[in-house]
């Protein structure tokens, strides 16, 4: 008898905190993340014909085409590992994608994406205070966590800096992207009725528990579920 999937998409901005709480449903949920990104990276490396035709679209300067990158997920789908569902991240990123990903749905699936809400000032304000140590990776903040020396690290003696991605600017610009990115997929997944909002600027353990009762565990595989209860 064919049992019900979970086929989750996670959206978010910067600061978001997508990669953590993929992998802690993961963990929760016992499906695999799949990440599209990945999946070409590999497909590129063992120099498949898939593989070798992203690489052809990459050195011309070109994203990768939709149709490939949706063949890759439904290769990769057929899997066992997830005959349960799986999680995704960084995709659908186009309503081609979606479109695709919908494709490979099945009646019994439960289909949710999860927004995680992010307030832009607050992540701005948190990254832009984040020095890191060129020597030793420490991180400091000069708004909690400071150094004992201005601009030292306390461990290693090293200089500290921002990172050129910590900059304002450059977090501002990844906002607008990602809401021009999303601002169509949003509404599609809204009008389809899977659209779901959590907040994110809470500990990542609340976040995970948000979603997970988001998820609403009825039509969950019992085996999935068990751990939760
Ligand atoms: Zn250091």
């Amino acid at each position: 008898m064919n049992k019900s999937r979970i086929i989750l998409v996670l959206l978010g901005g910067p600061g978001a905190g997508k990669g953590t709480q993929a992998q802690a449903l993961m963990r929760y949920l016992e499906i695999p993340q799949i990440s599209t990104g990945n999946l070409l990276r590999a497909e590129i490396k063992q120099k498949t014909e898939t593989g070798c035709e992203a690489e052809k679209q990459i050195s011309e300067g070109k994203l990768v085409s939709d149709e490939i990158v949706n063949r890759v997920l439904g290769n990769r789908v057929r899997n066992g590992d997830c005959r349960y569902g799986w999680i995704l991240d960084g995709y659908p990123r186009t309503l081609n994608q979606a479109v695709a990903l919908q494709s490979l749905l099945r009646p019994r699936d439960k289909f949710v994406v999860i927004e995680i809400d992010v307030e832009p000032e607050l992540v701005i304000e948190r990254m832009t205070s984040r020095l890191t140590c060129a020597g030793c990776g420490s991180v400091y903040n000069t708004a909690s966590v400071k150094p004992l020396r201005e601009g030292v690290c306390d461990k290693c003696s090293s200089e500290l800096s921002r990172r050129a991605d910590d900059h304002e600017e450059v977090i501002r610009e990844r906002f607008r992207a990602y809401r021009d990115l999303t601002l169509p997929l949003r509404s599609y997944f809204l009008r389809l009725g899977v659209l779901r909002n959590v907040y994110g600027m809470r500990p990542a353990e609340e976040v995970t528990l948000d979603i997970l009762s988001v998820l609403d565990l009825e039509g969950v595989p019992v085996e999935n579920s068990v751990k939760l209860v």
